[in-house]
């Protein structure tokens, strides 16, 4: 599913490799997401270079490894698209880019956190019918509260440590302690974090013990009027217990740049558009709710890392 912004930067990272030495890479770029109906495609590949809205599950791997391709490239962190075990079975090499810019994350998680508690949003839509009165758009100073990182790896830490900057005091989870938080904030488990909150941000992976870890229990256990944040993978939370607890204001604001079923349900694959889906329809009815297309890692410098980081993953691969 390469878009014209990914041709634009492996165009260039490969043409800054050849004038140092020449390259017998060649890359094909298609604007279509990877699935059963369009496999077809990688005939005569010897690599496949996928994002997350590919869905590389075990009848795709099957079939790649049918047309003879070997390499599974991810132009992301994230892997949970992939049929691994059938990947390994049928010895397929995949790699990811495991950091672009964890940064580009962290800010952008920060931006809507600021964005929800500031009422932005809502103003700029105001703004642009004539309106610019204030009522409605009281707003929440970001200094002295309490925020919740659940998982403290890259782009945990990184948002960590800018809220820290903040003035917030900042708490974690993670099952894998990380040093690097060390001198950000505390650890508690998830019991004692939730009901602590002021603002929660998601930054674990989505795996089998992460799946809904947001749900009817947990979000229960949240603070009253909190807002909630998840810059990870969309189906780390139960939407639907989630749209329930907006209804009651139990959440105080809710702030997505990624969202459950994403890349399967919600877009058309040619012509890009959002196709009707109720659940997400829903959430964006609400004022305090904002919904992004998966737009955190979208940077200039981001991108430039991911062209990078691949065509090195490319050239190991070559070597191999
Ligand atoms: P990372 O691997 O550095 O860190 C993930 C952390 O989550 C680890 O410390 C791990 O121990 C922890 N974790 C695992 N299970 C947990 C659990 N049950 N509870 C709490 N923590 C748990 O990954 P990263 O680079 O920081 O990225 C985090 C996630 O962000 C990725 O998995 C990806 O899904 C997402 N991401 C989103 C975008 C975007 O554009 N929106 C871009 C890059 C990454």
């Amino acid at each position: 599913s390469a878009k014209p912004y990914d041709k634009r930067f492996f165009d260039a990272a490969l043409e800054a490799r050849s004038s140092s030495s020449p390259s017998n890479i060649e890359l094909v770029y298609h604007d279509f997401a990877l699935g059963e109906d369009t496999v077809f495609l990688a005939q005569g590949a010897e690599a496949v270079c996928v994002f997350v809205n590919d869905a590389v599950s075990a009848p795709v791997v099957e079939a790649l490894a049918r047309e003879g391709v070997k390499a599974i490239l991810l132009r992301c962190a994230g892997f949970n698209n992939v049929a691994l075990d059938v990947a390994e079975q049928r010895g397929l090499l995949v790699a990811n880019v495991p950091s672009y810019s964890p940064e580009a994350v962290a800010e952008f998680a920060v931006a809507l956190i600021q964005t929800i508690n500031r009422n932005t949003h809502r103003a700029y839509n105001r703004v642009r019918e004539g309106n610019f009165a204030l009522d409605g758009l009281l707003g929440r100073t970001l200094h002295g509260k309490t925020v919740g990182i659940i998982g403290t790896g890259k782009i945990g830490v990184a948002t960590g440590r800018i809220l820290k900057g903040f003035g917030c005091r900042v708490l974690a989870h993670d099952p894998y302690p990380s040093p690097a938080f060390a001198d950000v904030g505390e650890y508690r488990t998830l019991d004692e974090l939730l009901p602590q909150c002021d603002i929660v941000s998601l930054h674990c992976p989505l795996t089998g013990s992460t799946r809904h870890i947001i749900n009817e229990t947990t979000l229960a256990k949240m603070k009253p009027g909190a807002i909630l944040v998840n810059t990870s993978r969309g189906a780390l939370l139960d939407t639907r217990a989630v749209i329930k607890v907006l209804k009651t204001k139990h959440l105080g604001g809710l702030a997505l740049d990624v969202y459950e079923a994403e890349g399967s349900l919600f877009y058309d694959d040619h012509s890009g558009e959002i196709i009707q889906d109720d659940v997400l329809m829903r959430l964006t009815t609400f004022h305090n709710v904002i919904v992004c297309g998966h737009q955190a890692f979208f940077t200039e410098e981001a991108l430039k890392e991911i062209a990078d980081c691949t065509l090195r993953n490319l050239e190991q691969f070559a070597e191999t």
